[in-house]
């Protein structure tokens, strides 16, 4: 494979990112139905979400109300007239076979979304951010992997039909050089960021909640008309879009350099393999024949309304980073790591309830990342509160980091609080003499050889010996006093 830093000696890459977002919302756009998630199939549902002759729809105040406050954190313009329009279309998951979206006339347009990349801002232009509807949702059967291609038939659940979407487009991202994967990944993360914040949707990429899209071409160093581009559909989590981009940026570089052409065209994402193959060919601009939705009034958003929601706006994260990071005392290298591992508020609230900052981040960082990883969640969603975190680390004080580390098993599995869990599994550490030294003959007999070499001098070897009697005694052990009696037992001046 042609190398990254010949694919950029040769050429640039140019972005752009279509973002779908899932509101929210406890109904759905156009009607009263419910949203939540993973209901029944078609339990959701009813004459408009369904496309019955002779529905009609309500627009969901709640729902624009949303979007316009995605408009204003993005720092875009919002529209003080707009429209809705039917995009024509044959869905067999949508039955009345148009999608009411905004087509030129969306809520919001010209905003912008700042990210910082290794100490680098890159200013993300936002050409707009516009509402509709989604679709529902086919399930192919019987061929692989869910595929159409091979299934014996097909399903169709219609309870996401009509789930309020936001989509929100980037301009062309160029100037960002080898840092384009990364800037991409950076930007989804940032918008991801600060949709939680606004609380307008659970921005779950593996549930759905946010889809993106993500064009790439390549352009000549040196030149000035952009390449083809190529968009890679539904990437679903944040490392398969930075994954996707140098994908192509390496499959387009190659293409070029053989003297071939991209082909302007729609390309599907493969976790597995990390590549992506050829989809739907959009070479020819297809006309989806929008028209005004007759059905719907415009919307006309009053002034004093809209100026009511941008003083309402959250904190945005890179500023709520910039308090945490002053309020910690943490260097740039700290929130950063931070940062990447999603904890910054986990920190910042753990703090809050009273521990303090290098404790709590090195547990966040540490054993609950370790947790976290290892059942394939974000941190954040541990069943462990900030509060409870700091009472860990207040009984690690008391205890020992192994007892502290049974606690947060303890909470994790059971849900109880840690004082709770210390008094039913009668964690408390092991300090009289009697007990330890036993434990430490044990121990002693056990590893002679480790032993001698105490014995002979070498201190440094009482760590194997300590660490053995904490495992021994699951970690209630006094890992001072146990030091001190390896130490007598083996006759070593101290
Ligand atoms: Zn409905």
């Amino acid at each position: 494979m042609i190398a990254y830093d010949d694919v950029l000696a040769r050429y640039e890459p140019v972005l752009g990112i279509e973002t779908h977002v899932e509101l929210g919302t406890a109904s759905k756009m156009f009607c009263g139905c419910a949203t939540v998630f993973g209901a029944e199939p078609n339990t959701q549902t009813c004459p408009v979400c369904l496309g019955l002759p002779g529905s009609l729809p309500v627009m969901n105040g709640t729902a624009v109300e949303y979007a316009a406050r995605i408009g204003l954190a993005l720092h875009c313009d919002i529209a003080s007239w707009c429209r809705f329009a039917r995009k024509n279309y044959f869905y067999p998951d949508m039955p009345k076979d148009f999608q009411i979206s905004q087509y030129d006339e969306p809520l919001c347009t010209n905003g912008f979304l700042d990210v910082e990349v290794d100490g680098t801002t890159y200013r993300i232009g936002i050409e707009r951010v516009h509402m509709e509807e989604d679709t529902g949702k086919s399930l192919h059967v019987g061929g692989p992997a869910g595929r159409i291609h091979g299934a014996t038939h097909s399903l169709v659940d219609y309870n996401r039909a009509g789930i309020p979407l936001v989509e929100i487009v980037t301009r062309p991202i160029t100037g960002t050089g080898a840092a384009a994967p990364v800037v991409a990944k950076a930007y989804v993360s940032e918008l991801r960021d600060t949709l939680r914040a606004l609380g307008v949707s659970e921005v779950r990429m593996e549930r759905g909640n946010l889809r993106c899209d993500v064009n790439t071409s390549l352009m000549p160093r040196g030149g000035t008309a952009w390449g083809t581009r190529t968009e890679t559909k539904n990437v679903n989590s944040l490392r398969s879009v930075e994954r996707a981009v140098r994908f192509e940026m390496h499959r387009q570089a190659e293409l070029l350099d053989a003297g071939g052409r991209v082909h302007q065209e729609t390309r599907h994402f493969h976790e597995d393999t990390g590549g992506t193959t050829p989809g739907r060919s959009k070479e020819e601009a297809t006309d989806y024949r929008y028209f005004p939705e007759p059905d719907l009034v415009p919307l006309a958003p009053d002034a004093g309304w809209v100026e009511r929601l941008r003083a309402d706006l959250p904190e945005a994260p890179a500023e709520r980073r910039a308090r945490i990071a002053q309020r910690l005392g943490a260097s740039d290298r700290d929130m950063r790591a931070m940062a990447n591992a999603g904890v910054v508020d986990l920190v910042g609230a753990t703090v809050e309830a009273g521990a303090s900052p290098d404790d709590a981040r090195n547990w966040w960082l540490g054993y609950l990342a370790q947790q976290a990883n290892a059942d394939g969640i974000d941190a954040g969603d541990l069943a462990i509160s900030p509060a409870q975190v700091a009472r860990v680390i207040e009984l690690a004080a008391e205890l020992s980091t192994g007892l502290a580390r049974q606690v947060v098993d303890g909470v994790l599995a059971s849900g109880q609080e840690p004082d709770a869990v210390v008094a039913e599994q009668g964690l408390a550490k092991v300090t009289d003499d009697d007990t330890l030294g036993t434990a430490v003959d044990a121990v002693i007999a056990d590893q002679p050889d480790v032993a001698a070499k105490i014995r002979a001098g070498k201190l440094a070897a009482a760590g194997a010996l300590v660490g053995a009697v904490m495992k021994a005694t699951r970690g209630q052990a006094d890992a001072r006093a146990v030091h001190r009696l390896i130490l007598e037992r083996l006759g070593v001046e101290q």
